[in-house]
């Protein structure tokens, strides 16, 4: 029996045999071994393994009984890894309605009213992205404007740019500061009618008077943005998600998940600092669910900022602020302490560098605690990497460290990179192919939600330096660029190195995971421009389609 697409869903309804095996077919399957890296059939087994890769016609002569899956003119990679993301932020964000572009207030009411019916009674309505420049009265809203169609029900709107807020009156009556009189916070504004009544709006630091009466999401909420933020992984082609501070909470959550069969994809969490989960680990040892699909091993500290905020540590002045060199979110001997301490419970080390400063803190740092073993098979690795002073990038290298890197974070920085820390400074900056060209190990990931969950452009990004409209022609620093093969290993084999798991996945290769994504069209030859529309069709993971087009 030869199953056509259409045809898959009811497989995977079907009860699998014991031992029953499937050949699937494909115009292409890249499988990431090098000993036979282009083939057209590869066979999986019950328990989600590769058995065989290789040339139809023999794969169908020796496994006669496999259950076919042709999928026609596609190309199969093994599945995408985002190796640094944020699931529970990307799951909030997607349960906050999106205004942006909204074209007048009654469309911002619309959409609000939509999304509402997918909000638990009594639950806060949060949204963000209006902007009251492209509505035709172009004055700031009020809280009237949106009390007819919420009376009851709490509505807190962010601003397109983050610096201000937009409440109903239900909202209104829920902070609990006194907000008549005429009084203002430090650094902030609440907008004020004739009369002295807060109109709604509050700019900047006012806000806070607002966001501190949201409720904290419950349990019901929390899964469901989980829930949201899994089913936007695997619909974009992903199999496996490093993420990035995970609390005590969120990965019992996660486990719960994983005990009900809900995670389409794997989980690699890394604990959220020197917390109660690194006490818990410690205490525990290294987590990893029966199922494969969940395994807490790691570790996420915080040295510096960002480098929009002018918070990442530099080694000299900011190029556009003289006499300001970034922010340590954690003192170097505070660092040294927690990375002892996470090595000493047998956990790997995975820390958020992003100025020159801060990323020499933790090439010093872990040179020093890992000593003789330094160079050696650690995995270790450095979160962003994103100024790197030019001596420093062969130290990646002799330390054996990985960088973990997100392309989209270079092609949304381009524009004001340059201002921050000049042009002599850029030469370490983002440096993908120098980094490759000197032997350090790459996994590239996207920090979603700061960028898109949606690893086609990461692909697109790491292979341009482009941004979407194809700006700057040629790219950003194009000696940086990654080649498409270069791109997709970092999307694959090299996350799957960076959680020490490149015998079992980012291949398709006897004994590997098969855990893969169907595309439409090979991009490893595509014309780059259209990477972003790279069609996914499927996403499977263990052998099992997790999600079809
Ligand atoms: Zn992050």
């Amino acid at each position: 029996m030869r199953l056509r697409p259409l045809a898959l869903a009811l497989l995977c309804l079907l009860p699998a045999a014991a031992g029953a095996e499937t050949l699937l077919t494909a115009a292409r399957i890249h499988t990431g071994d090098p000993a036979a890296p282009t083939v057209q059939a590869m066979v999986f087994g019950n328990d989600g393994r590769v058995l065989a890769t290789g040339d139809a016609a023999d794969l169908a002569r020796r496994h006669p009984h496999a259950r076919r899956v042709d999928v026609g003119d596609a190309t199969v990679v093994p599945g995408l890894v985002d190796a640094h993301a944020h699931l529970m932020n990307l799951g909030f964000s997607l349960l906050r309605a999106d205004l942006v572009d909204a074209a007048s207030k009654d469309e911002v009411i619309a959409r609000l009213k939509a999304f509402e019916a997918t909000l638990p009674p009594g639950a806060w309505l949060l949204g963000r992205g209006w902007d009251q420049n492209d509505w035709p009265e172009k004055a700031f809203p009020t809280a009237a404007d949106l009390d007819a169609a919420f009376p009851d029900r709490p509505v807190w709107l962010e601003r397109v740019d983050g610096h201000a807020g937009w409440a109903n009156s239900a909202a209104l009556r829920a902070v609990t500061r006194d907000l008549s009189g005429d009084w203002q916070p430090e650094g902030g504004r609440i907008l004020r009618d004739a009369g002295g009544r807060p109109t709604g709006v509050f700019i900047d630091t006012a806000s806070a008077l607002v966001d501190a009466v949201v409720p904290a999401p419950d349990e019901a909420l929390r899964a469901q943005a989980l829930e949201r933020a899994l089913q936007a992984a695997v619909r974009h082609g992903l199999t496996g998600v490093h993420d990035m501070g995970v609390s005590l909470a969120d990965l019992a959550l996660m486990r719960r998940f994983a005990d009900e069969g809900r995670l389409p994809l794997r989980i690699r969490a890394y604990a959220d600092g020197d917390s109660a989960a690194l006490a818990a680990l410690c205490a525990m040892g290294p987590y990893t669910h029966p199922g494969g699909r969940l395994a807490m091993h790691g570790v996420k500290f915080y040295v510096d900022g960002a480098l929009g905020s002018r918070g990442a540590a530099l080694i000299e002045d900011y190029s556009d602020e003289p006499g300001h060199r970034g922010l340590l979110v954690t003192e170097p001997a505070a660092f040294l302490a927690a990375v002892r301490k996470a090595d000493g419970c047998g956990l790997q080390p995975a820390s958020h560098a992003i100025g020159d400063r801060g990323n020499r803190i933790v090439l010093d740092t872990y040179a020093q605690v890992l000593g003789t073993r330094a160079g050696g098979d650690h995995r270790w690795r450095v979160e962003h990497a994103q100024v790197v002073a030019v001596d420093d990038l062969p130290r990646f290298a002799e330390l054996r460290v990985t960088a973990s890197m997100q392309p989209t974070h270079a092609t949304s920085d381009m524009p004001w990179a340059g201002e921050r820390v000049g042009e002599a400074r850029l030469a370490g900056a983002y440096a993908w192919q120098s980094f490759a060209k000197l032997g350090v190990p790459l996994a590239l990931g996207s920090d979603f939600p700061v960028e898109s969950v949606d690893p086609r452009l990461g692909l697109y990004s790491a292979v341009t330096r482009m941004d979407r409209a194809g700006r700057p022609p040629g790219g950003w620093r194009p000696q940086e660029r990654l080649t498409p093969a270069q791109a997709l290993q970092g999307f694959t084999i090299g996350a799957a190195f960076a959680t020490r798991e490149d015998k079992e996945l980012g291949r398709l290769k006897p004994g590997y995971r098969a855990d893969f994504v169907v595309l439409g069209s090979d991009p490893l030859t595509a014309d780059p421009a259209t990477l972003p529309a790279l069609e996914v069709r499927s996403t499977w993971i263990d052998g099992t389609p997790v999600f079809q087009k």
